[in-house]
């Protein structure tokens, strides 16, 4: 055994962050490693157990090391927390310049800037459109109860562990099935579960209470509750989410163990507005849609994974609302405006006759739409705005079709090579791109190629650890990287491509060079297979190709706006982060500058320019879009109708004064008021 004493010097301690660092990094060796902070022990392989060591700056650790690379891994550690566990830079800078403290409480909480329309309204972040109205159903989480349950049942070890590898099995399903929706921060979320599910100390300190002759039910229940407690109380907004995650997890292994039904069976038998201070994936994929009329939600903003499963099922949504709204009683009446986001609670009668009103006007609205969904998008004084859908697979690209797609402008390739222990083989990617082509015929079709990362590692491909996953080794850096797996994908493609009309994008491109090294290892392979040459453009994710944008074009075959990403390193905020994502606006003047400079870039060398990322399905971005120039906005496939109904009732002429009035708006929110304002909506 090897050992080493060692301070902290970090400025807010053993975190969310450096602990996960000092954790992933402990997981690479086989040694057990323990570290101790005065009494207490933490097994420096589980995350759970780091954070509730509470070291804070200037805490001295005792760290052991035992196996057969205790030496490496002692060296490793020491090394990784002298260089401040990925967070060295911030540590100089908070040194040289102390940070002052946030100057007012708006700064911190994006709920303060929400102002109370009426009396009985409030305003919040509209995250899809329609009116709901209905009564209140206040979500919680329902509480297993454990005593009346364990005086009738006896849990044993056993039945825990028939529960784990179910949900392990369940978690599995809804990780992929998320990938497959283009959900990518749910799916992350899941597959963070599944760290849970595994964590080494979490399970020991559940079998040390079992066999103290504590039930496994309740060893587990308490278990979790202990651990969330002690993270929740660190005081951490990142740790808090932690916090949460244990919860979620450990309510779904009890329900397993209890065979308790699902939350879905356990909403009221009739439709309701669900309100919730925020749902969990699990809470979200389980609930029965049948019985509910829309969402209204505290946290959480309009990329949030609410408001993209409300989108996909075409339910009303409004997020980031004020907490009051959780004090309204179950069953009162509630009105939602998915498109602006009011949300009305008690309503007059002479108000819920006119939302009555507004929503049977609504409803009317996308029957029409639905039943002209394959009329071409043209504005009354006729521009055409090529609309055509995001798919992740065969029946996307079908139910793409039916709703008027003029054809696929994002197909994420992604669900074909995560869930696996091999890379999918280059017959068995070609066969699924050759039926996508197939059906959609003459219609083009653009293929991006794999965009997995830091964020979502491959078990199959060798990465290495990184402290700031979505601005490492992502997209298009790691397809260069690995020039195999990255040909047998492109092979596949330009094959399929015989059989329809597809296109490849790239994705994460920061750099013309980036761009140049994929093209020439395209153009090569065209020249193997005696392929003629295939179009490829580039996602604008990265500010940097934005600014670019002029000199790409001159080079790319079209660019693709994904307003996801671009939005979330504009702002410099994680697109999945729960505090932040109510902020997260892809109509805040920034984005749109960089939006307009894309355009800007691609008309003066000829080239198009369309969007991908969920603002091109925002009723009140469409117009700014196409004031900007916009040639193509690929969306989801429910909205599809609506939009290409939306854009042949505007005159494009109106609106490049409107964008341009946009672009010098300070705030998203200014930006969406001119809108409202100017086209009366
Ligand atoms: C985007 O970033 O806007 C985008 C469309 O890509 P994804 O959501 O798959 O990252
Ligand atoms: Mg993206």
């Amino acid at each position: 055994m090897k050992q080493l004493e060692i301070t902290i010097t970090n400025e807010t301690g053993l975190h969310a962050r450096p602990a996960k660092t000092l954790v992933n990094l402990v997981k690479q060796f086989k040694s057990n490693v323990t570290i101790w902070h005065g009494e207490k022990k933490a097994n420096a392989k589980s995350l759970i157990s780091v954070l509730t060591l509470g070291a804070s700056k200037g805490s001295l650790l005792k760290i052991e090391a035992n196996g057969e690379d205790e030496e490496t891994a002692l060296a490793e550690i020491e090394a990784a927390i002298l260089a401040g566990l990925g967070e060295g830079e911030a540590v100089k800078e908070t040194q040289e310049k102390p940070v002052a403290p946030p100057t007012s409480k708006s700064e911190t909480k994006p709920i303060e800037e929400i102002k109370p329309t009426k009396t009985n309204a409030l305003r919040g972040v509209g995250a899809s459109p329609g009116i709901a109205i209905g009564p209140v159903y206040q979500f919680q989480h329902q509480e297993i109860p454990i005593d009346e349950i364990s005086d009738t049942l006896v849990v044993g070890w056993e039945r825990l562990q028939d529960a784990l590898a179910r949900a392990r099995e369940q978690l599995n399903k809804l990780n992929k099935q998320m990938i497959e929706q283009g959900m990518k921060a749910e799916a992350a979320i899941f597959d963070a579960h599944l760290g849970l599910l595994d964590d080494p100390e979490l399970n020991e300190a559940v079998y040390e209470r079992f066999q103290k002759g504590q039930d496994a039910l309740k060893a587990w229940k308490e278990t979790i509750e202990d651990s969330a407690m002690v993270v929740a109380a660190l005081n951490d907004p990142l740790l808090s989410a932690r916090a949460d995650d244990l919860r979620d997890v450990g309510r779904r292994v009890l329900r397993l163990m209890v065979g308790a039904e699902d939350k879905a069976d356990l909403l009221p038998d009739k439709p309701v507005v669900v309100v919730a201070r925020e749902l969990s994936p699990s809470d979200t994929v389980s609930f029965n849609k049948d019985l509910v009329l829309g969402f209204c939600i505290v946290n959480g903003g309009p990329t949030s994974h609410t408001a993209i499963l409300a989108r996909a099922l075409g339910l009303p949504a409004v997020v980031g609302v004020d907490e009051s709204v959780l004090k309204l009683e179950n069953d009162s009446y509630i009105i939602l405006h998915g498109s602006d986001g009011t949300v009305t609670f008690n309503p007059l009668p002479e108000e819920l006759q006119l939302a009555e009103q507004e929503r049977n006007a609504w409803l009317e609205k996308r029957r029409v739409a639905l039943e002209h969904a394959t009329t071409p998008a043209v504005t009354v004084d006729g521009r055409h705005v090529e609309v055509v859908a995001n798919a992740g697979s065969l029946e996307d690209a079908e139910k793409a079709l039916k709703m008027g797609a003029a054809g696929i402008g994002l197909l994420r390739t992604e669900f074909l090579f995560l869930e696996r222990t091999t890379a999918p083989t280059e017959a068995e990617q070609f066969e699924v791109y050759r039926s996508i082509a197939e059906v959609m015929g003459k219609r083009p079709v653009i293929v991006r190629t794999l965009d997995v990362g830091g964020d979502k590692p491959l078990p199959y491909i060798e990465m290495q650890r990184e402290d700031n996953p979505f601005l490492g080794e992502r997209g298009i850096r790691l397809c260069l990287n690995r020039p195999e797996l990255f040909r047998q994908q492109l092979r596949a493609i330009l094959r399929a491509g015989l059989y329809g009309n597809l296109q490849i994008m790239f994705p994460m491109v920061g750099d013309i060079e980036e761009y140049r090294r994929a093209r020439l290892m395209l153009d090569e392979l065209q020249i193997e297979l005696k392929i003629p040459r295939v179009a490829a453009g580039i996602m604008i994710e990265v500010p940097s190709a934005a600014l670019m944008a002029d000199v790409l074009a001159k080079e790319v075959d079209f660019f693709s706006i994904g307003t996801n990403d671009l939005t979330q390193y504009t702002l410099a905020m994680d697109r999945g982060h729960s505090l932040l994502s109510a902020k997260q606006d892809g109509l805040h003047p920034a984005v749109l500058r960089l939006i307009a400079k894309t355009i800007e870039g691609a008309h003066k060398h000829g080239k198009w320019a369309g969007i991908c990322g969920e603002l091109g399905s925002d009723p009140y971005a469409v117009p700014i879009l196409i004031g900007l120039g916009i040639d193509e906005l690929s969306i989801s496939v429910p909205s599809i109708p609506l939009v290409k109904a939306q854009i042949r009732g505007l005159k494009a002429s109106d609106l490049q004064a409107l964008a341009q009035q946009a672009l010098e708006c300070a705030t998203a929110r200014d930006v969406r008021e001119l809108v409202k304002k100017e086209l009366k909506m």
